[in-house]
């Protein structure tokens, strides 16, 4: 693997203040003494370029804030929709997929877009960095990382909630370099999360970081520039569903590098983002043009994700409000937000299946019953230029034709061994 002279830095989206990345770890914060605020990368090279010979996402590496290229990356996939878009009315409707889909070039075999943050992650790593990446997730984003950090050997811990073990699979069995934790309990992605920030303050480990590490959003802003590769322009409007929004904060971040490219149009781009009822925190704040998502007690939040079909549209803490986050891309965009109820998501999936010929991961299926939303409302027109960001699909394929191995826990957790002193005793090297 060869090790890239740093092409990027690092700015703050409030105050401006440019840093060098971190010599260990990832720089995550600005650090002067202001309201918390998002990091961007700005990349040397104002072009966007491509490198054709770069394996997969890495041809846009100049625009990935990484120090190394991995070898067998995936890359998301453009398609035109024809069945589809007819059925809606629209002409110039366009999928980014990212799952299994093997006749249409779609090779990810972790079945979702987080498959796009883990590879420029792993590449951000320093070299000679010696400790070991902690990771939390709640399913999508740990089968990607385990992928990712058995192919290319690097020690890693991911921390999920035990709900979440269904959903890991591997198509290897798990190397040593990877360990493996359950949390056991009535625990979401939220508790994953601060078990994770407990390991990683611990000697030997470094936190991944999640939202706040601008390889994870320029991985997933890769979605974007393959559309631009492909079709010439930025869209006119974009959808997808959203958990975090880390996603559409990650396209609305490379829309700007890409106006200031001045090849791609400069028109808006306008962001439309969904979630699964009755779990809306973000949609119910930004109809009411909120910064603040409302308080709702816990109980109440676990019970409303408990009845959604998507669970990784389930973070119930968000970088919504926080500077430089979704509130803000929303409010540059003039954004819109979906509230879609199971029977529809569920309803619009199968729509596409028959259309288009795959299944969906239940968040895309969200995204796809926003779009019928929307074009009801008439919010798009016949002949606009549309992404819809489909994160995730071909599970059943993938379990047909590739043996995947269910992944075990190295440690499992119980709510009694949750004390912070405890976890620093278990995870002492
Ligand atoms: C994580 C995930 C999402 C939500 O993405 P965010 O941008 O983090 O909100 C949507 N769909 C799938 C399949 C995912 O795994
Ligand atoms: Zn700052």
């Amino acid at each position: 693997m060869k090790s890239l002279i740093p092409h990027y830095s690092l700015v703050c989206s409030l105050c401006g203040k440019r840093h060098a990345d971190a010599p260990t770890g990832f720089r995550l914060t600005c650090a002067e003494n202001h309201a918390p605020a998002l990091l961007r990368a700005q990349y040397v090279d104002p072009r966007f370029e491509i490198q054709p010979d770069a394996p997969g996402m890495f041809r846009f590496a100049n625009w990935l804030p990484v120090r190394r290229i991995l070898p067998d990356a995936p890359a998301p996939v453009v398609m035109h929709s024809e069945k589809l878009g007819q059925r809606l009315g629209l002409n110039r409707l366009y999928f980014v997929f990212s799952g299994y889909w093997p006749e249409r070039g779609a090779l990810m075999t972790t079945g979702s877009f987080k498959e796009l943050e883990a590879p420029p992650v792993c590449a951000r790593i320093p070299d000679g960095e010696r400790r070991r990446l902690v990771v939390s997730s709640a399913g999508n984003t740990a089968r990607a990382f385990l992928h990712v950090c058995a192919t290319h050997e690097i020690p890693a811990v991911i921390v999920v909630p035990e709900v979440g073990l269904p959903f890991l699979w591997m198509l290897r069995p798990k190397p040593e370099c990877v360990t493996l934790v359950a949390l056991k309990g009535d625990v979401d992605y939220f508790d994953a999360i601060r078990i994770g920030n407990l390991i990683a303050a611990t000697d030997g480990y470094f936190p991944e970081g999640g939202a706040a590490n601008v390889a994870r959003r320029d991985g997933m802003g890769t979605v974007l520039l393959s559309f631009v590769e492909q079709l010439g322009t930025l869209p006119v409007h974009y959808f997808q569903a959203v958990g975090s929004g880390t996603g559409a904060i990650a396209v609305w971040d490379m829309r700007r590098r890409l106006l200031e490219d001045g090849r791609f149009g400069a028109g808006n781009m306008r962001l439309h983002l969904a979630q699964n009822a009755p779990f809306t925190p973000m949609v119910d704040a930004w109809r009411q043009h909120s910064r603040d998502l409302f308080p709702e007690n816990d109980t109440e939040q676990r019970r409303n994700i408990a009845a959604t079909r998507a669970h990784v549209l389930s973070n119930r803490r968000p970088p919504y409000a926080i500077v430089g986050g979704l509130y803000d891309a929303l409010n540059e965009s003039n954004g819109e937000m979906y509230a879609v109820a199971n029977d529809d998501a569920q309803r619009a999936g199968a729509l596409f299946m028959q259309d288009e010929g795959s299944d969906l991961d239940p968040a895309a299926e969200v995204a796809v019953a926003s779009l019928f939303q929307a074009v009801e409302r008439k919010t798009v027109a016949p002949n606009d230029l549309i992404l819809l960001n489909l994160t995730g699909g071909g599970y059943e394929r993938l379990k047909r034709e590739q043996s995947c191995i269910p992944v075990q826990p190295d440690i499992v957790l119980t709510p009694v061994d949750l004390a912070p002193e405890i976890i620093a005793e278990k995870f002492i090297l």
